[in-house]
């Protein structure tokens, strides 16, 4: 009986299987992603969205919440629903675009007790 070459063996080829179905959760995962982001761009452009977003802006005083600038306000959601259309003014704030670009790389942790203190909602 001729011997026959496993150049991986069965780790290997375990492994390599491990790999194509890691890179096919990250492609459907990726694919998702960007329906809900095409989902949400779509959403902006509403009139759901802007008469919340005008409910908002009025609501906060026409500045940020954060340092109380007045210029280049930006409405932030909090927390995002499920379906769009669907939250209520308390998901979203009023930011400046400086403010705004801080919180999108967030600390929850901080925003937590600014909130707790009333500097932020
Ligand atoms: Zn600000």
């Amino acid at each position: 009986m001729p011997e026959t070459i496993e150049p991986y063996g069965l780790l290997g080829g375990l492994l390599l299987l491990a790999l194509a179905l890691r890179t096919l959760v990250v492609l459907v995962v990726r694919s998702r992603l960007s329906a809900r982001q095409k989902e949400y761009r779509a959403y902006l452009r509403t009139e759901t969205w802007k008469r919340l977003r005008r409910a908002a802006v009025e609501r906060d005083g026409r500045r940020c919440r954060l340092c109380n600038a007045s210029g280049a306000l930006q409405v932030h959601h909090r927390y995002y629903p499920e379906v769009f259309g669907t939250e209520t003014i308390d998901a979203l704030t009023t930011l400046c675009g400086a403010c705004h670009e801080a919180v999108a790389h967030r600390d929850r942790h901080l925003l937590g007790w600014l909130t707790v203190l009333g500097r932020f909602r």
